[in-house]
């Protein structure tokens, strides 16, 4: 059942903080929906999920518009540009800003519809080859840059690390961003707020949470294996 799984999540959530010290009030936990029907998502929210995560626009769209406007919808995927113009204004937060043209196309689309979109910058920490993201060199100067766009709002930084059986592998690269987040805060830039760290999936958000996550993205750990032949 749904509800048992999101309460499972949630409980290992708070051992997670207290081994680390940390307020579990502190960590969000974002439904990933992505390929699951509204049905699924409807009993999530009944459990007391409100963030929903979803990677591709048309599904979304098709979501957003379906289910009850008390779902809080955030776009994870790589999003293209010439699909900004359908989710500006109706996401609550855009994860996956991966790069200064993406950026530059969010901040044209939300000048248009005349709203400030919030957005999260991310990384590609272990720097591998078939991921999106800044470095974790350029993130700083990438945040300096995006600042100054009027109708984009940095909230944060957001990463998602390489596929591993062993999550201990990935305690080096969430650590990295947390370092990287904190750096970026004490800058205390104009419209950059250091609030949101996204990291950690099904298989490593109990290490993600102990370096200082404060969202966290799980799908098949609430909604079970994805099937993408359908
Ligand atoms: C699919 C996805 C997730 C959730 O992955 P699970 O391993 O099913 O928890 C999290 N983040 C992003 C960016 C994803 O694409």
């Amino acid at each position: 059942m749904i509800s048992d799984n999101i309460h499972a999540v949630q409980s290992t959530i708070c051992q997670a903080c207290v081994r680390s010290g940390r307020d579990a009030s502190a960590v969000t936990l974002m439904a990933v929906s992505k390929t699951k029907p509204n049905e699924m998502l409807l009993e999530a929210y009944e459990a007391g999920m409100r963030v929903f995560g979803e990677n591709y626009v048309q599904e979304l769209c098709t979501k957003m518009e379906t289910l009850p406007d008390t779902f809080i919808w955030h776009m994870i995927g790589h999003l293209q540009r010439n699909k900004v113009k359908y989710i500006i204004g109706k996401v609550a937060l855009i994860h996956s800003v991966d790069s200064l043209r993406l950026a530059e196309q969010i901040e044209k689309e939300a000048a248009k519809a005349d709203v400030i979109q919030d957005i999260l910058l991310e990384v590609n920490v272990a720097e591998e080859e078939s991921k999106w993201g800044f470095t974790l060199e350029n993130a700083g100067d990438m945040v300096r840059t995006i600042s100054s766009f009027p109708h984009l709002r940095i909230k944060g930084l957001m990463t998602s690390a390489p596929y591993t059986l062993n999550p201990e592998e990935n305690r080096i690269y969430f650590r990295q961003l947390k370092q990287c987040f904190d750096a970026i805060g004490n800058l205390s830039i104009p419209n950059v707020s250091m609030e949101v760290l996204s990291m950690g999936m099904t298989g490593d958000y109990e290490v993600a949470v102990e370096e200082g996550a404060t969202l966290v993205r799980v799908g098949t750990g609430i909604f079970g294996e994805r099937n993408y032949s359908k």
